[in-house]
């Protein structure tokens, strides 16, 4: 029977130490995304950190508060009551996560828009897989894109399913997320959000029919302006087959000229 709301338990001990130990977590505030029934919360607290937990499920949340009652006494545990798509997020430090899989993407793009130092998160192996494919090779997607601009991505730790009660039908992986400024300077970070999105939407299509497919979403200005700058050799590709430099320069071709007609595409 398929778990409710993600709800697949860390049980190997040595993995939750582990993962615990893979960034510096004494003295600093660490966000945990999706506590359930606190292993990870213990160890992190285990090793000096003060940490914000959010937790989706209310039966959980009622549980959490008893077994860490005299930790969100002492203020060493913040625990919120809340989805993490969307609630309310003190300041904090560094994230470590066993993350809910069917809110991955969602919270990942929150994350790195929020900012922090470092994060150590668990995805569905498949999900890591998209976040490491290099640009310019058939697995890269928007998630790929996103992240390598703006953070260093590491897998750490292989975890098959037996490592979880219930067992999912996936196996899962750790990675290390490092925030970094983009290796190549975007002069609009809106507008590269957008245009990376609307080529990935349309990513059968060349760069040059994907913009213009977006026409309406991008601005039309914006549009003829990086068809009548970029050569027609990049213009004829495709987006798989783009580096970070040029998902830049197609961005900064777009952004010449200040032009307010495109919306945020981070979230
Ligand atoms: N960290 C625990 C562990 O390793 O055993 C539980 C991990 S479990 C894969 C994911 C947890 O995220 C569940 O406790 C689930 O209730 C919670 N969750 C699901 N969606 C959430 C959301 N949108 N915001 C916060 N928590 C969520």
């Amino acid at each position: 029977m398929k778990a409710p709301r993600d709800q697949h338990f860390l049980i190997d001990r040595k993995a939750i130490e582990k993962i615990a130990g893979m960034v510096d977590v004494a003295g600093k505030r660490v966000l945990e995304i999706g506590p359930g029934e606190g292993p990870l919360t213990k160890a992190l607290l285990n090793r000096g950190a003060t940490v914000i937990a959010i937790e989706l499920d209310s039966g959980l949340v009622e549980d959490l508060k008893i077994r860490f009652a005299r930790e969100i006494k002492n203020g060493t545990l913040i625990l919120i009551h809340g989805d993490a798509v969307r609630c309310e997020i003190p300041p904090f430090e560094k994230v470590v996560a066993n993350l809910p899989y069917s809110a991955s993407s969602r919270i990942t793009f929150r994350l790195l828009d929020i900012g922090f130092g470092e994060a150590v998160l668990m995805y569905q192996k498949e999900f890591g897989q998209r976040m490491i494919a290099p640009p310019g090779t058939p697995g890269v997607g928007r998630l790929s894109i996103m992240v390598q601009t703006y953070a260093k991505v590491k897998p750490m730790m292989q975890l098959s399913p037996k490592a979880f009660s219930p067992p999912p039908e996936v196996h899962s992986w750790v990675m290390k997320i490092t925030p970094r400024s983009p290796p190549h300077p975007i002069a609009d970070t809106d507008l590269y959000a957008l245009i990376v999105r609307e080529l990935f939407s349309h990513r059968r299509k060349t760069v040059r029919k994907g913009l213009k497919t977006s026409r309406s979403l991008l601005g039309t200005e914006t549009v003829d302006r990086i068809i009548g700058t970029l050569p027609d050799e990049l213009l004829a590709r495709r987006p798989e087959e783009l580096s970070l430099k040029e998902f830049a320069d197609i961005a900064n071709a777009g952004a010449a000229q200040p032009e307010k007609a495109h919306r945020s595409a981070k979230q």
